[in-house]
Parts: structure tokens; sequence; C-alpha cells
């Protein structure tokens, strides 16, 4: 008999898990089967991303190096570099917009009791991160010991560490090619791990979707239904057809083909909630289904998975509009341009692990002089939120894979020297 495929698997895994997780919603908090399903779903949840956070760093680390060290192959690395970046700037500015413009059209909170939520708004403190010091920090943490790094898991000083390594096996030449053997060869063993590790998905999906489905506070959340109802409206909206159809343009790739290849990386990102665990099974998708070159998938998605975050950028800007709209205040266009661009830099800030883009929003909220503290209002449904952010997140960074590598290609195929873009 055929096995059925991992795709399948999955699905099964996320209806399963969704469907036995409101069961499980439905019974006495302290019965026996409530406490024994959540402990057993913990349990399996948290191996699953342990596993993809165990290969994730030697993950990151070389391909990143063999990713930009392979680049010399056709001198190519400054378009790269260009097509990366434009990229993430002009996907990240179209999901901005677009939650901007539906926070304006729909004006969530306006009209909703403040009062209500004060309860949650005393004795939170969250944390005071001016803008300055957010700088400050995110420019010390850039550069670390690699072995610290490595060893504690600092993604962002990994990957900068290993951007450098790489650009010094493409100066260095020839000269270095059995590093690079060698690195190509662990980062193809650390792909045979995330092989494996998937096999186990349907099972860590389902547990992790059944713990979300069970833990939901249902009567919070019909509360904030208009503002969730926005935020996860043109998060879609963003993730199905802004991002397709940027793909469809620059590349000619139909959604269908691409979503057939991506599903496993989308599913996963939705599940865990983190672009940085999702990250080998991205990859893998990116390489294996989506037959993005190695030396492409290997930069853009490591830089994506933490840089690129067209979800949070959108929820971050949403969110700031809908405090507004809470605390009575009315941010003009200028403030709404402020939000634009910090909701940006915030995006890129947040690393990319579950509720970090709730943390990095204080910043937007402090540039227009909301107060930090009125993220307490969005705590309890950041963790449904957080899964559809995550997963447009990721699909991002896919279709930016796709996008830098068509255009890579075409221009190096194009003797005139001008641009292949539309
Ligand atoms: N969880 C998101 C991610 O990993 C980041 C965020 O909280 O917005 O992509």
């Amino acid at each position: 008999m055929r096995r059925i495929s991992l795709n399948a698997q999955i699905l099964a895994g996320v209806l399963a898990g969704t469907v036995l997780g409101l069961g499980l919603s439905m019974l006495e908090k302290d019965s026996a089967v409530a406490i024994t399903g959540l402990y057993m779903a913990d349990l399996i949840g948290t191996l699953f991303i342990d596993l993809l956070k165990m290969v994730l760093i030697p993950l990151v680390f070389t391909s990143i190096a063999v990713g930009v060290a392979n680049l010399r192959m056709h001198r190519q690395m400054h378009k790269v570099w260009k097509a990366t970046l434009g990229f993430f700037i002009l996907s990240g500015s179209l999901a901005i917009f677009l939650g901007l413009s539906a926070a304006n059209l729909v004006r969530p909170g306006e009209g909703l009791q403040i009062a209500m939520f004060q309860d949650a708004m005393q004795g939170f403190q969250a944390g005071q991160m001016p803008l300055s010091e957010f700088f400050a920090q995110l420019l010390h943490s850039l550069f670390q010991n690699p072995i610290t790094a490595l060893a504690q898991g600092n993604i962002v000083a990994v990957v900068v560490f290993a951007l450098l390594l790489g650009i010094a096996m493409v100066i260095g030449g020839e000269r270095y090619t059995n590093i690079l053997i060698l690195l190509q060869e662990f980062l193809e063993l650390m792909l045979m791990l995330v092989g494996w590790i998937m096999r186990l998905a349907p099972l860590g999906i389902m547990a992790l979707l059944l713990k979300l489905a069970a833990t939901q506070d249902t009567a919070l959340l019909a509360t904030l239904i208009e503002f969730i109802a926005v935020v996860v409206g043109t998060t879609l909206l963003h993730g199905m057809v802004v991002l397709p159809l940027i793909l469809y343009l620059f590349t000619g790739m139909t959604p269908v083909k691409f979503w057939r290849g991506a599903r496993e990386a989308l599913i996963t990102a939705f599940a865990t909630s983190s672009s940085s665990a999702t990250l080998p099974v991205t990859l893998r998708c990116a390489e294996l289904h989506l037959h993005v070159k190695r030396d492409i998938a290997g930069f853009v998605l490591p830089l994506g998975a933490t840089l690129n975050m067209d979800g949070t950028a959108l929820y971050e800007a949403v969110a700031a509009l809908f405090i507004a709209n809470l605390a009575g205040i009315e941010l003009n266009l200028m403030q709404q341009m402020i939000v634009f661009f910090i909701a940006m830099l915030a995006s890129m800030g947040a690393p990319g692990i579950p509720s970090a883009g709730l943390v990095t929003m204080v910043m937007v909220l402090q540039a227009v002089g909301l107060p930090a503290e009125a993220i307490a209002i969005l705590l309890p449904v950041d963790r449904l939120l957080d899964t559809f952010r995550t997963m447009v997140n990721v699909e991002g960074d896919m279709v930016g894979s796709l996008v830098v590598q068509k255009w890579v290609r075409s221009e190096r195929h194009d003797t005139g020297g001008s641009s292949a873009l539309p």
C-alpha cells in the first residue's frame, strides 16, 4: 500500500488538533482527561519545537556562510543583496499600507469602553524601550564572539558572523575551497536531519494546535472581535492576494503551485508561531519543492526569518491605531506616517519567536505618544493572532527567495545590463 503523503498527514494533524482542542476546552478544566490531554499535547508540541531548534543554529550558520560563499560563482552578490533588501522593504510597506488603510476604514476600538480594560492595564508594566535604546541594543547584539553566539543561540549574531565569513570566502576565492566543501557537506547533513524531524511534524503540529485551541479564552475574543477581524482579514488578504500577486508578476509562478510547495512551512509556522523555529522547514520547502537554488535560499530565508516580517509589521500598525481609538486619540497623517516607519523598523527588530511582535510594538506606541501599557489589552489575543502573522511572515520569506532568484537569474542572462524587473 502506498504511504500517505507527508502533506496529507500534516493536514490531518491540523484538523485533529483543532477538533480535539475545541473538544477539550468544553471539558471541566480539572478533569483527568483535560489535564492529561493538555500535558501530553504540551510534551509532544514542545518536543517538536525543540527538535527544530536543535538544528536551527548549525543550519542558519552553514546555510548563510555557504549561501554567500557560493554567490562568488556568478559574481552576483551585490545584486542579491539589493534585490533581497528591496523585496523586504517593498512587501513590508505594502503590508503596513494595507493594515493602516483597513484600520482607518473600519476604525476598530472606536466606541469600546476603555474602562473595561482598566483592570488589564493596571499593574502591567511594559518594558520601556525608547527608540535610541532599541538601536543601541540592536547594534550591540549584532557582533558577538561566534562561539558564544552559537552556544547561546543568538541568531542575529550568528547571521552576522556567517555573513562575514561568507564574504571572506568570496574574497579569498579558490584558497578556501576545502572549508566551503566542509560547510556544504555539513549543511546537507543538517537538511537530512530536518527531513527526519519532519516525519514527526503531523504529530507535533496536532499537539501544538490542540493546546492552542483548548486554552483560548473565547469570552475575551468576542470583546475584541472587530480588531481580530481587521488584523486576521488584512493579514490573510496580504498573504492570499498581495504576496501571490507579487510572486506572479515577478516570476510567473501561480499561487496554487506556490502553496503546494510551501504548505509544510506555512502550516509549521502557523502551529509554532515562530519564523525561526520554522526556518529549517522553510529552507527545505524552498529548495525541495519550490526549486530555489541553495545559494539564494540559504541567503534570503535566514535573513528573512528575522528581518522580513510582513504579518508583524501589519499587526503593529493596526494595533497602534486600535489603541489610539480606544484611548480616543485621533492620529493625524503625520503620526500615521511615523507609525508606518516605526512599524517597519520594529518588525525588522523583532526576533522570529512567539509574541516578539507584541514586545517591539512598544516602540510604535511610544513613538506616537500612546501608553506602552496598552499592550496588556492585546496580550490575551496575541497568541491567536501570532499564528496568522507568523504564517504570512514565512510566506513572505519564501516569495522573496523566488523573486530574488528570478531577478538575479534574468539579469545574468541579460547582456544589455538593464533590469529584468517588469
Ligand atoms: N511570531 C512572529 C514570528 O516568529 C514574530 C511576531 O511575534 O510577530 O515570525
